[in-house]
């Protein structure tokens, strides 16, 4: 993606970690449209349910331009795609998934990304040094943190810390939570599964994408650091570096 002043860089990746025997995680990395999706379901109807959100997501890759309102309704199409999927197999039915991300769009003032949530994936924005979480979980964690009840780093490792109150999959569309940034060269952004939450620390996430290299390296790196302290979930990452053009 060109813009004449910045091009972007991108990595995915993904590891099943060392519990779980199928990878419910999906992403999508094409054409402006940046996404992680973590399924849940029985009988890895999880898998098919963040499988079918990355391709709706992905038809809006194969467009020149979009615009954030397009955006949010393909998430509320994927919402759609995976209830018509659970009404043909019955094995699916209730399967759901989270979906997080950024896409590059148009509007009156120029390009802006737009960042979504739904769940508990996160994005972050790294610039200048420093990490910002962007997106706020939709969780049960989360909802006690805001109200008092509990520190940041206590739902970190609360029992109920796995329990999301919004999803797609859903009779109705959930709200979607939706962000409009500028571009910046220079920036990182990344969109994660909670798989690389729950197991490396926010602290520890600045410094690992800090260290630089490809967008490839990082995300792998990310992934790896993941695994190595415990790997309790499936790990996914989307790694996009937006950097200034030579052209430019
Ligand atoms: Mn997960």
């Amino acid at each position: 993606m060109d813009a004449g002043e910045w091009t972007v860089r991108v990595g995915v990746a993904t590891e099943v970690g060392r519990v779980r025997e199928h990878n419910e995680d999906a992403a999508v990395a094409r054409g402006g449209v940046y996404a992680v999706a973590d399924g849940m379901g029985g009988h890895a109807a999880g898998e098919v349910a963040s499988a079918v959100t990355v391709r709706t997501l992905a038809e809006l890759g194969s467009q020149a331009e979009r615009t954030a309102g397009q955006v949010l309704a393909q998430i509320g199409r994927a919402n759609d795609a995976i209830l018509a999927y659970s009404r043909r197999r019955p094995e699916c039915a209730g399967m759901a998934t989270t979906v997080t991300g950024f896409a590059l769009v148009t509007g009156p003032q120029g390009p802006s990304w737009v960042v979504f949530n739904v769940g508990d994936s996160r994005v972050y924005r790294y610039a200048d040094g420093s990490l910002e979480q962007v997106t706020v979980d939709h969780s049960e964690v989360q909802l006690l943190v805001e109200a008092g009840y509990l520190t940041p780093a206590q739902a970190a490792v609360h029992p109920l810390r796995h329990i999301v109150t919004r999803c797609l999959g859903r009779p109705s569309w959930p709200p979607v939570d939706e962000w409009e940034l500028p571009v910046v060269a220079g920036e990182v952004l990344l969109a994660c599964s909670d798989g690389l939450t729950g197991e490396v620390a926010d602290g520890e996430i600045e410094r690992l994408v800090g260290a630089g290299g490809d967008p490839q390296e990082i995300a792998d790196r990310l992934t790896a650091r993941a695994v190595e302290l415990g790997g309790s979930d499936n790990v996914t990452v989307v790694v996009v570096r937006v950097d200034a053009s030579l052209s430019a």
